[in-house]
């Protein structure tokens, strides 16, 4: 029995998912497509990150600055040049409406009948059994995909200057004069450029040597060169040391090359990373190990506990959504082949 209505009657599963984003539906598919009673339990909103707040809307909004740059260009191509303003807030509903057509279907998927879905937040009271408000569930495989959040990287008064965060500036629809972006990792670049491009003077803080400091240098300084020419200005080396409001400005003091400098913005993107959903999941209850707040897994993404998975952004492996759909498939599968050889993630295929 899988329905909703039924819950309350069926409470045992072979597979339980914790978390439906793009992650855990690939995990839930591919352990239904394996024959198993497979349960997926959600806290909503349904859709996962990267149709609702990731990969999807922000490649939508980027389309809209991308004509906006092409236009600024059509001499170049042998047109007659054409000027345009940016309307953020119908830059914003084409996005919406993009985006819930993606949302409505991956709904469907999870309400498909194949499956049970618990739309509730789930915590672990046991190895084998969680809370889901209430309701106890049991299973033999847990698999954990509850996606990440943006990280909550404490800076002296930034709290009091209402900055955005991915999360937030999706929604913006009086496009800011100005833009400090506090983070120079790809979420900082794709909105940075975004603004940019719709007139917006933006100015990028990165504490490292380069931007994208995680990836060759090589890579850092093209980009950084790139971005340049589309207006933005990019301080490297810059580690933010405080916030504050001056003259009705938010201002952001660092540390530059030894000298203490402030830039001010009418508004503040701060994209300094993100961090995994494990806090209320009670991992210590299921005996899974955390290290320097990150489950730690093994390349068939096990745990700590051979019978519990964490796969996406949860693992903080390699937050992108590909490798989430691939973790998701793995785990999936060996959830539901005991005894036979795993599946392992092949990091090769990164490249
Ligand atoms: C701005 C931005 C742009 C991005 N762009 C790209 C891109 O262009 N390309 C790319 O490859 N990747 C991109 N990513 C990364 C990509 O979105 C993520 O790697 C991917 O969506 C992670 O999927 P997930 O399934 O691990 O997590 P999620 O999709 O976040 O799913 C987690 C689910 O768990 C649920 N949940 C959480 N806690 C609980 C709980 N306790 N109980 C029950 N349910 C719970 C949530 O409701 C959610 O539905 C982007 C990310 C951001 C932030």
């Amino acid at each position: 029995m899988k329905s909703q209505s039924r819950v309350s009657t069926h409470k045992r599963h072979d597979v339980i998912v914790i978390g439906g984003g793009s992650a855990g539906y690939a995990a839930v598919r591919t352990a239904r497509d394996a024959g198993a009673d497979v349960a997926i339990v959600d806290q909503g909103p349904l859709g996962g990150l990267c149709i609702l707040r990731g990969c999807m809307p922000t490649k939508a909004i980027l389309r809209s600055a991308e004509v906006a740059a092409l236009l600024r260009r059509a001499k170049e191509f042998g047109l007659s040049s054409v000027s345009s303003s940016a309307d953020l807030s119908a830059i914003v509903d084409r996005k919406d409406r993009l985006i819930r057509e993606f949302a409505d279907y991956r709904i469907q998927q999870l309400r498909d009948p194949a499956f049970a879905l618990y739309e509730s937040r789930g915590r672990f009271c046991s190895p084998h059994e969680i809370d889901i408000g209430g309701t106890r569930l049991s299973a033999r495989t847990f698999i954990i995909a509850t996606g990440s959040s943006p990280s909550d990287v404490v800076i002296p008064g930034l709290s009091d200057l209402d900055f955005f965060t991915s999360d937030t500036i999706l929604d913006l629809r009086t496009q800011p004069a100005s833009l400090l972006v506090l983070g120079a990792g790809p979420v900082a670049l794709e909105l940075g450029q975004f603004f940019a491009r719709l007139g917006t003077k933006v100015t990028i803080l990165q504490r490292g040597r380069t931007v994208l400091s995680q990836m060759d240098e090589d890579v850092g300084l093209a980009l950084e060169a790139a971005l340049k020419e589309d207006g933005i200005e990019v301080v490297t080396e810059a580690q933010v040391l405080r916030g504050d409001c001056q003259e009705g400005r938010k201002s952001v003091w660092v540390q530059h090359r030894g000298q203490e400098r402030v830039f001010a913005a009418e508004a503040i993107l701060q994209a300094l990373g993100r961090r995994p959903n494990i806090s209320g999941l009670q991992l210590d209850a299921a005996g899974v190990a955390v290290t320097e707040g990150r489950i730690i897994v093994d390349a068939a993404m096990r745990t700590s506990q051979p019978h519990i998975f964490a796969v996406g952004d949860v693992n903080d492996l390699n937050p992108i959504v590909h490798l989430a759909i691939q973790q998701g498939e793995i785990a999936g599968y060996n959830a539901t082949h005991a005894g036979k050889p795993s599946r392992n993630i092949d990091h090769r295929l990164d490249a």
